[in-house]
């Protein structure tokens, strides 16, 4: 990965003393210069530097102003700044630090000073990058159903509260399909639980596949799964259910399971309707629709039953 330092100081003297310095020990790859804060502010969102060195009084822009600006920036966030300030500058350097700057240098600088604390930095800057990565990870971990790659159901809760709020909020309508796939037992039973898994799997991509951008599919159960459709009512999401039975239908499986043909059964529901008022009866509808479609030979889309008047 390539790495980049951007030395921010007015004095020509001091920009080439500090680049040699870093160069002679090789952290950077790359190294930029700017002669005032708002020459480095600009040098800073085009180059993503990983680490700055920034003076304190320069013309035109100072430091602080420099801290400023970075800190409007969220994309900057985490980019350590090392403040270069007077020997006997003791306001600067606490209101760098109170700033958001990292760490500060006394001018004139110490050759082995200035190493140590870019390395330290760039230390915490690589830990903190980390902790990042690890953080999303476990946020997918967490909310992944790690067979099939789609939400699972602990997300899909939090996912349908959300939904719901906005829908009611915005007088808008969701949908919820429901599906389990038909006879799903005798797939294990004659190809073995791994092969059950390679068609649960497919079954997932194809749902996921059917997906626009609003839209999320979760694995509830075992081989139960659930669409979450924003923005469309009744009539769109069937047409999507259909959709889905048929790309089953006519999905072909790898080998041993190339002559395998399987088919899902489709319970969908809509908020609002006289039924519907709630996450829990819309996820009851829809089930209920589920559960008639098995009932009525499998294979197919059924809709939730609305009171007859
Ligand atoms: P129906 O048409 O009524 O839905 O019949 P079915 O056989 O699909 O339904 P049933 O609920 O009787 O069986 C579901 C099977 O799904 C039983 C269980 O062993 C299997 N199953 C659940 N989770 C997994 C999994 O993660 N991998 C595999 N391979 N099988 C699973
Ligand atoms: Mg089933
Ligand atoms: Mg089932």
């Amino acid at each position: 990965m390539s790495t980049t330092v951007l030395v921010i100081d007015d004095s020509a003297t001091i920009r080439e003393q500090v680049i040699r310095t870093l160069k002679e020990v090789g952290l950077f790859e790359n190294y930029l210069e700017a002669r005032d804060g708002l020459e480095g502010f600009k040098t800073l969102i085009d180059s993503k530097a990983d680490l700055v060195i920034c003076d304190v009084d320069m013309p035109r822009m100072d430091g602080f102003k420099f801290l400023q600006l970075v800190e409007s920036r969220p994309e900057l966030l985490g980019v350590p700044i090392i403040m270069l300030t007077g020997m006997m500058d003791f306001d600067s350097k606490i209101r760098g630090l109170e700033q958001g700057a990292s760490d500060y240098l006394t001018k004139p600088f110490d050759v082995g000073e200035l190493v140590a604390r870019v390395k330290v930095q760039l230390k915490i800057k690589s830990l903190q990058d980390e902790l990042k990565k690890a953080n999303e990870l476990l946020k997918r971990l967490t909310n992944i159903d790690h067979l099939t790659n789609l939400f699972n159901r602990r997300y899909l809760a939090e996912i349908l509260d959300g939904e719901f709020f906005r829908a009611r909020r915005n007088k808008e309508e969701l949908s919820l399909i429901i599906f389990d796939i038909d006879y799903f037992k005798k797939v294990n039973d004659t190809f073995g639980h791994q092969n059950g898994d390679i068609v649960l799997s497919a079954v997932a991509q194809l749902a996921q596949r059917q997906l626009r951008a609003y839209d999320s599919a979760a694995r509830y159960g075992g081989e139960e799964f659930v669409l979450v459709i924003p923005g469309t009512g009744l009539s769109g999401a069937v047409m999507a259910a259909e959709r889905l039975r048929q790309a089953v239908l006519e999905h072909s499986f790898p080998a041993p399971m190339e002559d395998l043909t399987v088919t899902i059964s489709l319970g969908v529901a809509t908020y609002p309707s006289p039924t519907v008022d709630s996450v829990d009866s819309l996820f009851r509808r829809a089930d209920e629709a589920l559960y008639r479609a098995k009932q009525n030979g499998r294979n197919r889309v059924e809709v939730m039953s609305e009171p007859t008047l």
